[in-house]
């Protein structure tokens, strides 16, 4: 047997040692769920973002089905000093998919460790184990006819809601800011120990996932963005179906209304008038959602504005697209209804309802699925504007004020053209907060557009970072630099976290730049 038998070695480890380590793996969880052959391997490299995919090469992927074989896997990569990368369904598209920071960590696959345990419909929370998909939870609320609703991120069906939260991700319902509304963990630590957060710890507890802090530090959050533990189930909170949905559209026509359009949602998001996180699409998002680029543009370089302005005169988008909901009863939607078409009539938006709309446009079909966590694939569509698999999502924070965004639409404007990237650019509006997404298409058969990509993200980082942004979430090319951003005393503090919980670096190694 020669060394090239794996498609990648764990660091420092010899590939005697890792014949070692799989045997035991194999002892622990069972042949057919350790995978090490370079076949088997290759799809956890397959990748969006913009680095090659050697670097991020997996030496193989465990497969477990209980706790107690993910404490066994932690005792094999404690003694063979092997680091495991945890994904629960590994579709973190745009940030680096499910392979590891690192070359050589095994892939931790919980795929097969996808139970539903509880869904309390009195209470509205769910428990699940961290493969668990949304579409297994859809599929269920449906099947026991409960009146509760998800709240999804963009790959719906086929991601978790686990790996989502884990990396702090949002969606679209009044329960979009994930974090927020998760509650209770089981997380298994490094030395082997299984945790139960907040109130979870408590014997006979039946408030896991009722009350969120427990007792004393509250520790989930240190689960999240990091490499401190394995989360292997996880509680949450789930919204009761409000007896009406009022989805609505308003459009801009001018880019610079996109001040505006921030400046009337506010007031309205922070008295919870309008309690959904919305969002305000560019013209860019909307074409490219269900076009492809050729149609509108075949050179290189960034798409001239006058090219965009044009086709979206011609589908009737705005220059911003403003997508949010009211909920409630009856009563409460038409009060709140009252004082969001004021507020947007008087701001200079076309403000449509679902009765102005073709039943079939699937722009408006998509939003109205996501705001009501409705799973939908749709966006998926932007993949193609562009071509060859290539995205990676540049995501800074800023404060929700219209002054805020001509500065970062201008600057990240400047910066994608000087890479021939096109700016597809989406607002989310948070309660206080605003996470400009901005979404770098491109061709990763192209050497040259990757360079471009890479390139361009770094330089947006850089520039964003000088004027106070910082991006809410990384991709595996560059946890590095975005934790430098956020200064040594962090750093410090994360690394200390680290070693005592993890000593010998076995959990996800670089995750969020945290390597000892
Ligand atoms: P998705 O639900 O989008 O498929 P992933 O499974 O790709 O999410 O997870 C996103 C990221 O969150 C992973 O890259 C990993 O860093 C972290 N993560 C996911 N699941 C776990 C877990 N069970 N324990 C610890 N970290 C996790």
């Amino acid at each position: 047997m020669t060394d090239n038998e794996f498609a990648a070695l764990p660091p420092g480890v010899s590939a005697e040692r890792f014949r070692a380590a799989i045997a035991k793996f194999r002892d622990a969880i069972g042949q057919e769920h350790v995978v090490v052959s370079s076949e088997r391997v290759a799809p956890y490299a397959k990748i969006m973002i913009p680095e090659e995919e050697e670097k991020h090469m997996p030496a193989g992927a465990l497969m477990p089905k209980t706790v107690e074989e993910v404490q066994k896997i932690v005792a094999v990569c404690n003694e063979y000093k092997v680091p495991v990368w945890p994904i629960s369904t590994g579709r973190n598209f745009g940030y680096g998919s499910a392979a590891p920071a690192k070359r050589g960590s095994m892939v931790l696959d919980l795929r097969r460790m996808n139970r539903i345990i509880e869904v309390n419909e009195e209470l509205g929370y769910a428990l699940v184990e961290a493969g668990c998909t949304y579409q297994q939870l859809a599929d269920y609320i449906e099947e026991h006819d409960l009146a509760l609703w998800l709240d999804t991120p963009m790959p719906a069906p086929i991601a978790s809601p686990t790996g989502n939260t884990l990396d702090r991700g949002v969606g679209y319902t009044p329960y979009g800011e994930h974090f927020l509304f998760q509650c209770g963990m089981e997380v298994v630590l490094a030395n082997g120990k299984v945790l139960r957060t907040g109130m979870g710890a408590l014997e006979n507890s039946n408030t896991w996932q009722v009350f969120k802090w427990g007792y004393g530090p509250y520790l989930d959050g240190i689960f999240t963005q990091s490499n401190y533990g394995i989360v292997t189930k996880m509680g949450f909170w789930l919204m009761p179906r409000p007896p009406v949905y009022k989805p609505f559209l308003v459009k801009y026509p001018n880019q610079d209304d996109i001040v505006t359009a921030i400046d009337t949602i506010r007031p309205l998001r922070m008295n919870q008038v309008i309690a959904n996180a919305g969002t305000v699409s560019n013209a860019l998002w909307e074409i490219a959602v269900g076009t492809r680029r050729f149609e509108l543009w075949e050179e290189e370089g960034q798409i001239p504005d006058e090219i965009v302005t044009a086709y979206a005169k011609e589908k009737g988008y705005g220059a911003w697209n403003v997508y949010a909901a009211l909920y409630g009863t009856e009563e409460q939607v038409a009060v709140n209804w009252k004082m969001v078409k004021g507020a947007f009539e008087s701001s200079g938006g076309t403000l449509m309802t679902e009765n102005d709309m073709d039943p079939d446009d699937p722009l408006w079909q998509y939003r109205k699925d996501m705001m009501s966590g409705t799973l939908s694939m749709q966006e998926f569509g932007m993949y193609n504007w562009r071509g060859g698999g290539g995205s990676t999502w540049f995501a800074p924070v800023s404060q929700a004020r219209g002054s805020e965004t001509l500065k970062q639409m201008q600057l990240a404007k400047e910066i994608t053209k000087k890479y021939g990237i096109d700016y597809v650019a989406l607002f989310i509006i948070g309660w206080r907060d605003m996470h400009h997404i901005v979404d770098l298409l491109y061709d990763r058969t192209d050497p040259r557009q990757m360079r471009a990509a890479h390139d361009c993200y770094g330089e947006l980082l850089k520039r964003f970072a000088k004027q106070g942004y910082g991006v809410y979430r990384a991709n595996t090319a560059f946890m590095d630099e975005v934790a430098e951003l956020y200064g040594p005393v962090k750093h410090e503090v994360n690394l200390a976290l680290k070693r005592a919980l993890d000593p010998n670096g076995i959990i996800a190694p670089g995750k969020s730049g945290i390597d000892i």
